[in-house]
């Protein structure tokens, strides 16, 4: 075999790939050539099948760790692209559980029904009893039947009114009061316990569900937002600006009726898009720009405005933001956090203000949960901050009050 790169191998005619009964630790995808796949049994070659470029070989070992069940040969000059184990670990570690489960039975049953020295229900027995020993298909059928349950939980609680939007005030320095509040997810579970959004959203996100919770979240902030007008009458004559906040995931935004669903809440509870101001996270810029950019484009176009959370935490490119159609950025609360620990954060909050205001973007800073951190940020030249310190989140009635006697 003549290697001309680590990942790209040459073969004669007639060299062996690899042998059965070797254990498997690569895949091949062939460039060129042609090879043959086949099993000696009592002394006689089988040819079992024929692949050439474009096919791949070797693909079972790497699935389930098995020796290699066949030969395969070349039968003429070829090349083969080596798909090593550490890049296939790493490839089925990002891949969703129910998927993963389906590609490790899909080869239990091919091995079952593969040819093999054993006789048939010996055959059967030894993979049967191999998969239920197999550590990583249990955990995947554990992790997909987890999932399955969680999302029919989550699903039944939308059906039956079991989540709830807490909001968190948001405070201008301009005035010192407050101009808006975000909408943030709970919910109120069964068990009488409230689940906050870290544990509910990367479960949606898994499952097909953030759909479903994503459209609910969207139109009962436009709901509570119409009602706000009803239940503190003055908020659109005294604060004409007054604007609710929406997370949105990555997740959401693939989904094509997407800017319908939104355009269809904010008529449904004529509400005027400028006052909704929408969060994404800058990993959803940088994941997909193009589709990003679109979107963004469209939002922009319906009047919403556009915000980017935890700005900082990713892969942060003030020069790639100045691309998208944005208006607000949220410095992540770690830096706010760490201000007095780690001695790199004042400065990275000071330099994503002068930034941010440099190509005419406003900041809002999030998690403050100190006096001392407030003054800091207002001293930095942030516009608005939000945590803590301020106010944490509340049910609607409860900020209905509190906007009462403070707006
Ligand atoms: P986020 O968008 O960064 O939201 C701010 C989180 O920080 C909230 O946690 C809030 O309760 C918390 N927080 C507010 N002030 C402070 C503070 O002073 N100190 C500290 N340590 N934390 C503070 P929450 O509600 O648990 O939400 C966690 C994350 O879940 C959110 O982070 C957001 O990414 C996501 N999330 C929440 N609601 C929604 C939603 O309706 N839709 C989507 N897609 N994601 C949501
Ligand atoms: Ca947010
Ligand atoms: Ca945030």
């Amino acid at each position: 075999m003549k290697s001309t790169s680590s990942y790209t191998h040459f073969y004669p005619e007639g060299a062996v790939i690899y042998f059965e009964g070797e254990p498997g630790n690569n895949a091949f995808i062939i460039e060129k050539g042609r090879v043959e796949v086949s099993i000696t049994r009592k002394g006689n070659k089988q040819v079992l099948a024929e692949y050439s470029a474009g096919d791949l070989v070797g693909e079972m070992s790497l699935i389930d760790n098995s020796p290699r069940s066949a030969t395969v040969t070349a039968l003429e000059p070829t090349e083969v692209i080596t798909i090593y184990r550490s890049l296939f670990d790493i490839a089925m570690n990002d891949v969703h559980p129910v998927v993963s489960l389906m590609i490790r039975t899909i080869m239990y049953h091919r091995r079952k029904t593969n040819p093999s020295p054993l006789s048939k229900s010996d055959q059967d027995e030894y993979y049967d009893l191999k998969k239920k020993k197999d550590p990583e298909y249990q955990h995947d059928r554990a992790e997909a039947v987890n999932l399955i349950m969680a999302e029919k939980e989550l699903s039944e609680a939308i059906d039956n009114q079991q989540f709830e939007l807490y909001y968190q005030p948001i405070t201008s320095f301009e005035n010192n009061k407050i101009v808006g509040m975000e909408a943030l997810i709970r919910w109120n579970h069964p068990e009488g316990d409230v689940i906050s959004a870290g544990e509910i959203i990367p479960i949606a996100e898994k499952t097909s569900l953030i759909k479903k919770l994503g459209e609910y979240i969207i139109d009962s902030a436009c709901s509570d937002f119409s009602r706000l007008a009803r239940d503190l009458p003055g908020i659109n004559s005294d604060c004409p600006d007054f604007f609710i906040s929406i997370n949105l995931s990555a997740k959401q935004l693939i989904y094509t009726d997407f800017l319908e669903n939104i355009k269809s809440s904010i008529l449904n509870h004529n509400v005027d898009p400028s006052r909704i101001m929408l969060e994404i996270t800058e990993n959803i810029l940088m994941q997909d720009p193009e589709s990003a950019l679109n979107i963004l484009n469209k939002l922009k176009q319906l009047g919403f405005q556009v915000a980017i959370d935890d700005f900082g935490n990713g892969y942060s490119s003030m020069g790639y933001l100045h691309a998208f159609p944005i208006d607000y950025i949220k410095i992540d609360h770690s830096f706010i956090e760490t201000m007095y620990t780690r001695s790199t954060s004042m400065t990275i909050i000071r330099s994503i203000i002068d930034l941010a205001k440099a190509v005419d973007l406003k900041v809002i800073a999030e998690g403050v949960e100190t006096e001392d951190q407030l003054n800091i940020v207002r001293e930095f030249g942030a516009d608005m901050a939000q945590g803590f310190f301020l106010s944490e989140p509340m049910p609607y009635p409860d900020v209905v009050t509190l906007l009462n006697v403070k707006l």
